[in-house]
């Protein structure tokens, strides 16, 4: 089995990890800009964790044969501070220009507020201008359903944003449909109690197909599973699933969309 993790908090997560990884047959692994569990006192926080992220932790996978990949931004939890915000999107054009810089995610909202909403439109903007991917967190539970549409809202309306260049994170039964209608691609993610479990990933795949879609384990600092990719393969294996339709829900579509930026390289 050969796969790819794309979207996983490496920061939070030990070498045992990164070694059970490659051994379970991952050959890179992506990781978005999100919340550290609390909140940043200031953007020299930011700036630190931004070199964490395009400097330390390539070199840390490195060590296990892992290539490793990132995104920049704010995210959601951390953006009801508009001015916060604004200072920490001044740091990112820098960053743009290290050679395992992705795009810019996780971005999104979390409890769809108006500050949310203006520091989502700000980071928009920044990839609009500086012709990058755009990865999507989606908040949880009740907000998720209202927070997609706001999402999906905002990003039709910029036509410089391409639907086929965005990600839409974090996604469930009731998301999943009104994702791949806007041209734009889904991500579900494995998590072992809430998000979507194994087999709710698998019937999804089962009634929307395998276009545009992958999976992701998003393991962080809290109850997630870093082999949660390579398990759901298995599962799916179980369930009669061929091993084409495998490899390309874990390998061969993560490779595609992240592929559009110049910076994806798996040699
Ligand atoms: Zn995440």
């Amino acid at each position: 089995m050969r796969y790819i993790e794309p979207h996983a908090h490496m920061v939070s997560r030990t070498t045992d990890d990164y070694e059970r990884m490659a051994l379970a047959g991952c050959e890179a692994v992506c990781e978005p800009a999100f919340w550290a569990g609390f909140d940043r006192s200031s953007a020299a926080g930011f700036f630190d964790y931004f070199s964490q992220l395009t400097e330390h932790e390539p070199k840390r996978a490195a060590k296990f044969g892992l290539k490793h990949f990132c995104w920049l931004c704010i995210n959601s939890k951390e953006a009801e501070d508009v001015k916060l915000a604004e200072e920490v999107i001044a740091l990112i054009p820098k960053f743009l220009k290290c050679k395992n810089v992705l795009g810019i995610g996780e971005i999104g909202l979390n409890k769809n507020s108006r500050n949310e909403l203006r520091v989502l439109e700000m980071q928009i903007e920044l990839a609009a201008k500086f012709d990058q991917l755009i990865l999507v967190h989606t908040p949880h539970l009740e907000d998720k359903l209202k927070g997609t549409r706001l999402i999906l809202d905002v990003l039709k309306n910029d036509k410089r944003i391409l639907p086929e260049r965005v990600i839409i994170d974090h996604v469930e039964e009731h998301t999943v449909e009104m994702v791949l209608d806007c041209g734009m691609w889904a991500g579900m993610t494995l998590y072992p109690e809430t998000k979507c479990t194994p087999a709710r990933a698998i019937d999804i795949l089962e009634t929307y197909g395998s276009e545009k879609i992958w999976m992701n384990s998003a393991c962080d600092w809290g109850v997630s599973d870093p082999l949660a990719v390579p398990k759901t393969a298995l599962e799916m294996k179980k369930r009669g699933h061929l091993a084409k339709t495998i490899e390309k829900i874990i390998f061969s579509n993560p490779k595609k969309f992240l592929h559009q930026s110049p910076n994806f390289k798996l040699v």
